[in-house]
């Protein structure tokens, strides 16, 4: 007799039932028992089998001139992990298997499937594993739910955006929000390019969010003052980073056994060797494949990338960031989130009139300077316009934040290490006397 319990007490949602076979939900040991349990499943089914916790899939591959060889072989599978349910006292619900046909051609014309006699419904889609599997394997419905996901998960972040500064709100992006487009990139990243460049507007839309750029701004560089990378981009690395485990045997060896019968196995090393040999006059739909695109990431890196020793050497190689500012620079010279956005809007030009007139922007007239009429660049604000009290303000500034930067350092802070006079400190300090020429305009 089993029924459910929170923190001891009887839970009023849940009735007693008799329960003749599973493990206690929660337990430690629940998980390892339940896979003991139904480790022998598999045995004795002639259809390629998966199991995932309590996830089963059987899968085999069938002739559409003869969709009935298969059909009978997967039906008399059914028929036995039916037998082996009853045997042992796990049910399976009918109606929550599905039967999945994936074809290029459109219609499947294979027959009915039944378990325990009831017919399994046939689907064009079906989520595994947070997956959207479909017929077609070109993962349009996987890439729209995943954009649809992300946008539902930045509306929140919008409402922050106000209160928050770059710094939070990117480490929310990057700690909750970015991650979902980690999932099965590698597969799905063979989906039509038209489906990825949603991904990369929703991924473009965050950066606005998170820098409080406005929408119609250089993409490029709205990322690269984040210090973010383009989605596609980050697939590349990831894709590089799993032919490493896949070539230094540290992935599972059903996965590296998928690679075999590709690798060049020619007797002598010459500096051209491919590791790889693909099947000869491949089409297009092989190209996009995982498996290839994997092995062409491996073939197309240099030899000695390749020859890396560890992984953590090898991942630190291909995730190269734009080499740009932080965002943490601007809370070095602490400023408001108003302040913030106002710089981020000024790296991006979108800021002074000449930016909006390039935009169309309504009530933008004219591109020019509204002291000497001259054209109101980023140089010309900061460097070349002669009119006095702008100049003076400019001045001011400068000061200001100066003297920010001494009490800095007095109090203990970190201000960077470009006093150390090092190559890698003048660089440093090229791109705080930049950032200073931008944090100027704040207050202009
Ligand atoms: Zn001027």
């Amino acid at each position: 007799m089993c029924t459910a319990r929170v923190e001891g007490e009887l839970s009023p949602y849940s009735d007693e039932n008799y329960i003749n076979s599973g493990v206690p939900q929660g337990s430690l040991l629940g998980p390892l028992l339940f896979l003991l349990y139904i480790n022998d499943l598999p045995e004795g089914l002639e259809c390629a089998t998966f199991i995932y916790a309590d996830d089963t899939s059987i899968y085999m591959p069938t002739d559409p001139a003869d969709p009935i060889a298969a059909n009978n072989v997967l039906q008399s599978d059914l028929n036995r992990i039916y037998e082996w349910s009853t045997i042992w006292g796990l049910c399976f619900k009918p109606s929550k298997c599905k039967d999945l046909t994936f074809t290029k051609q459109g219609d499947s014309n294979h027959v009915n499937l039944y378990f325990n006699r009831l017919l399994i419904p046939k689907v064009t889609v079906h989520k595994h594993l947070g997956f959207y599997l479909d017929q077609n394997l070109n993962f349009k419905e996987h890439v729209t739910k995943l954009a649809e996901k992300v946008q539902n998960k930045l509306n929140p972040l919008k409402k922050l955006s106000y209160c928050l500064k770059s710094k939070h709100l990117n480490t929310i992006y990057n700690t909750y929000i970015s991650p979902n487009f980690d999932y099965c990139d590698i597969i799905y990243s063979s989906a039509n390019e038209t489906y990825l460049k949603m991904l990369e507007r929703t991924h473009y839309r965050a950066a606005l969010i998170v820098s409080g750029c406005i929408q119609g701004s250089n993409t490029s560089k709205v990322l690269s003052i984040l210090n973010w990378r383009t989605l596609s981009a980050k697939r590349k690395a990831r894709l590089e980073i799993f032919a490493y485990k896949v070539n230094n045997n540290l992935v599972p060896t059903y996965i590296s056994q998928l690679f075999l019968n590709y690798r060049n196995m020619g007797v002598r090393e010459t500096r051209n060797r491919r590791p790889y040999i693909f099947p000869p006059r491949s089409s297009s739909r092989i190209r996009k494949s995982p498996l290839y695109r994997l092995m062409s990431a491996w073939n197309n890196l240099r030899r000695d990338t390749r020859s890396i020793e560890t992984l953590s050497q090898f991942k630190s190689k291909v995730n190269i960031l734009p080499d740009f500012l932080h965002t943490s620079s601007t809370e070095l010279i602490g400023l408001t989130r108003k302040q913030e956005i106002h710089l981020n809007r000024m790296r991006v030009d979108f800021v002074l009139n000449s930016h909006l007139h390039a935009h169309n922007f309504t009530g933008v007239n004219n591109p020019n300077c509204t002291h000497c009429n001259k054209l109101n660049t980023n140089s010309h604000f900061l460097l070349r316009c002669q009119d006095p009290i702008h100049r003076q303000r400019i001045i001011n500034l400068l000061t200001s934040i100066h003297d920010v930067r001494v009490q800095n350092n007095r109090a203990g802070k970190s201000v960077g290490t470009w006093e150390r006079g090092s190559q890698e400190a003048r660089k440093s300090h090229r791109k705080f006397f930049d950032d200073q020429k931008n944090f100027i305009l704040l207050f202009a």
